[in-house]
């Protein structure tokens, strides 16, 4: 059978990573089809909306969006449904995409780029799982009102409102459990449920669901004390599950234990495994054309579609062997060059993965 990928490379350096990470897609000997349209400010600059209907169309219609990244300066001032940062709320809800996987993994070759001790994250992998369609961030009743009794009345009150029905909780639990049987078979569900109902109600359903999943260990822990285990033990972690609000916070400080943002790929599931593959960073628009970028993050991007959406788990192992390959090689882009080490280009670390492929 085969598999369509929509090809979204977007803005900044978006086009120039997209590239790579396309030539390392295709060169596996894989049923694949590829189609490429314009998202963010590119495709507002030639169709007039961040989201055109013919880039919606694709996206819906291909088992996979590989996808670079969006924004630029000169499109902030434009109405905010216009802006290039739409596109990608656009597909997350077009597509159900309800379930974010984010990586961090720390090479060993690059253990010098954590600010944290080398002995406390060489080696690090982990991946959080986080729920990206819930919670306070889309809670209804939300807004500025006027309290109405007790000590505040008569003042004005910010409020939003928290909440998670079963469904939801239950389909990113199976997604968390079956990528933690991918995996190590350990999960880690973090919630507040010391204080907050909402995350009794999570931790309740966590624990329901893992009766389908005798093979992998269940643990739980609060918020706050995975924020300060996660920079104290962080190898203790395999695979994380979360809320939206929680994880929101949880994969950024994960990230940043790697110390290399052009080094993080991410995945944005829905129920059928269809998803949108994208590097965790931005378009940075200050390099962009340069060809310095770090296509990295966009080529292991593509290894979790592979994995995640196509099912070729040998092929994503292929591509994330070769990437650990160059780094062995002591090849490095600019941002994560180091004395010692050699410098490339964009297209030279394309080059030098694909050469690793084979
Ligand atoms: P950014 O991630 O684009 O850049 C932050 C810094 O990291 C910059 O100095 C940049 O040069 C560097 N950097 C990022 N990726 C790199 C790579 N692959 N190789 C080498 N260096 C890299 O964040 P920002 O500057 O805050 O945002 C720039 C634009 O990107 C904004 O318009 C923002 O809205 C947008 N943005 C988009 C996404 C997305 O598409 N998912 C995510 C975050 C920010």
């Amino acid at each position: 059978m085969t598999h369509k990928i929509a090809v979204l490379p977007g803005d900044g350096i978006g086009p120039e990573i997209t590239e790579q990470a396309l030539r390392v897609l295709t060169a596996l000997g894989l049923d694949i089809e590829t189609e490429t349209q314009p998202v963010g400010g590119a495709a507002y600059a030639a169709h007039g909306h961040p989201l055109p209907p013919a880039t919606l169309e694709l996206a819906k219609n291909s088992s996979a969006i590989l996808f670079g990244a969006v924004g630029d300066w000169k499109y902030d001032s434009l109405a905010r449904e216009l802006r290039p940062e739409q596109a990608i709320l656009g597909l997350r809800k077009a597509l159900g995409l309800f379930a974010n996987l984010r990586p961090a993994i720390l090479y060993p070759q690059l253990a010098n780029a954590s600010s944290l001790k080398p002995e406390v994250v060489a080696g690090l992998d982990i991946l959080i799982v986080r729920e990206l369609t819930g919670d306070i961030y889309f809670g209804q009743p939300r807004g500025v009102r006027t309290v109405e009794e007790g000590p505040f009345k008569g003042e004005r009150q910010g409020f939003d409102t928290m909440h998670y029905a079963e469904s939801e909780v239950r389909r990113i639990a199976h997604i968390a459990f079956q990528a933690a049987q991918k995996r190590s078979r350990k999960l880690c569900s973090v919630d507040k449920a010391n204080v907050l109902e909402t995350s009794q109600f999570w931790r309740d359903t966590v624990i329901d669901v893992a009766k389908e999943y005798s093979d992998v260990q269940l643990t739980h822990m609060y918020i706050d004390n995975a924020a300060m285990q996660l920079v104290r033990a962080p190898k203790e972690f395999d695979v994380v599950v979360t809320g939206n609000l929680f994880g929101d916070i949880l994969s950024d400080e994960a990230a940043m234990l790697t110390g290399s943002i052009g080094m993080l790929p991410s995945a944005s599931l829905n129920a059928s495994n269809q998803g949108l593959y994208e590097p965790s960073h931005g378009s940075a628009p200050d390099i962009a054309g340069q060809n310095i970028a770090n296509p990295l993050a966009t080529i292991l991007s593509a290894a979790m579609l592979l994995r995640y959406s196509l099912g070729a788990t040998a092929e994503a192992k292929k591509i994330e062997s070769a990437v650990e390959a160059v780094l062995e090689q002591g090849l490095r882009t600019a941002d994560i060059y180091e004395p010692g080490t050699t410098r490339v280009s964009t297209s030279e670390m394309g080059d030098a993965v694909l050469k690793a492929l084979k």
